[in-house]
């Protein structure tokens, strides 16, 4: 069978990625349109896993997220269960300091690499000092601890890290300021002062609707690793029942896959890549992906790893044992473990 002309051509630039060479905006639009389950999608993930292995070693973590409340959140991103928008008569609901103790110990028994305390802007930011200490308190001194919340200063961002914050999940989303309350200049803004603070960063290019282009979706790549992130990847939007994008087209899995293969090749650093939340995933170059428990944006359950989307450390765990990934024992590193004032300057 002769190859066709877009084989060809697909194959030229994933030799030109291999090379390290950077692509073209017209080379990146080419992957990121190609037909999901065509031949050169294939190649493509085959080159999104030979890059994530090399990178890794073929080391795989998974990072475990609790969720601390529910919202309602002022911020009212269309595709959070939390937003207000989406729960206009919604009442603040925390997840009790009890329960948060017990899902910590219980994802360091599992063997959790880290662990990512996640709440919303409509949390009392005073209290993360309060919860990082008793979880720390909870696990030890060598589990990482990363902080996902609202858009902060620089001042509030250097009090979590001397609180006993080790990093933070910070993303400017998608269609952030469109589908979001929140400007893209105000998430860019907290990166930076996540950075100075010297608190690294865990992201992800999400969450990714098919009205996004390749254009919108490699300028998101490249602004976030301006910040030397720890972990990059990519996350298809869920269209939560009873959010405002609820109708909107998900990807399927051959999509994400494809997508995050794409990220693999205009990320050439960073060793830790999400989702691997599907093998298809993790055969395409995913090598991080989160358990979760209590409250998720993702659906409206208060307790996700029940009756939610939630995954548990296990079920990530056979991913990897399926895909060719060895889970990494032990901690997840490159941390600021030591809280130390000058990492971020
Ligand atoms: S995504 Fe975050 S900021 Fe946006 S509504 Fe949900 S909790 Fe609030």
């Amino acid at each position: 069978m002769p190859f066709s002309e877009r084989f060809l051509r697909a194959n030229e630039i994933l030799e030109k990625a291999e090379a390290a060479e950077p692509l073209t905006p017209e080379e990146i639009g080419l992957l990121y349109t190609l037909p999901a389950n065509s031949p050169e999608a294939f190649l493509l993930r085959c080159a999104g896993l030979r890059r994530a292995m090399a990178l890794s070693d073929g080391k795989a973590e998974i990072h475990a997220q609790i969720g601390v409340d529910a919202g309602p959140c002022v911020k009212s991103c269309q595709f959070c269960s939390f937003a207000k928008c989406n729960n206009p008569e919604g009442e603040l609901k925390l997840t009790p300091l009890s329960a948060i103790l017990d899902y910590a110990r219980a994802f360091q028994e599992a063997g959790a690499n880290l662990l990512l305390l996640m709440s919303s802007a409509a949390f009392p930011f005073e209290r993360l000092g309060e919860i990082v200490t008793r979880v720390r308190e909870a696990v030890g001194p060598e589990m990482p601890l990363l902080v996902n919340t609202r858009d902060l200063s620089y001042e509030e961002a250097l009090s979590l890290r001397r609180a006993g914050f080790n990093g933070a999940y910070h993303a400017a989303r998608m269609s952030e300021g469109e589908l979001t309350d929140i400007p893209l200049a105000t998430r860019v803004e907290t990166l930076e002062n996540l950075r100075r603070a010297g608190l690294p960063l865990s992201f992800c290019v999400e969450p990714v609707g098919e009205e996004h282009t390749a254009r919108d979706f490699a300028d998101r790549v490249e602004l976030h690793l301006r910040y030397a992130p720890l972990t990059g990847g990519v996350g298809r939007r869920i269209p939560v029942k009873g959010t405002r994008v609820e109708h909107t087209r998900k990807f399927d899995q051959a999509e994400q896959a494809r997508l995050i293969a794409l990220y693999r090749l205009l990320d050439p650093k960073t060793p830790l890549v999400g989702s691997a939340n599907a093998t298809l995933a993790a055969n395409s170059g995913a090598n991080l992906c989160w358990a979760e428990c209590g409250y998720n944006p993702r659906d409206f359950s208060g307790r996700t790893e029940l009756d939610g989307v939630g995954r548990s450390v296990d079920y990530i765990a056979r991913i990897y044992a399926e895909t060719g990934w060895e889970l990494r024992r032990g901690y997840s590193s490159g941390w600021n473990m030591s809280g130390g004032e000058k990492t971020g300057e």
